[in-house]
């Protein structure tokens, strides 16, 4: 399983806008990156939030 599933979450709001996955063994940093929130209505840092399998 070198895929993992994780979310994104808005830095500002909180909210978990996104799903996205990323290879564990190529990238092992944190995921940052800006984009769209509903909640916020603007592009924002959205960060990873968890972890799912
Ligand atoms: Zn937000």
């Amino acid at each position: 399983m070198a895929q993992t599933k994780l979310t994104l979450k808005c830095g500002e709001c909180g909210g978990q806008n996104y799903v996205t996955s990323k290879n564990r063994q190529n990238v092992t940093e944190r995921l940052s990156l800006s984009k769209y929130c509903r909640a916020c209505r603007k592009h924002t840092k959205h960060g990873e939030a968890r972890l799912a399998r």
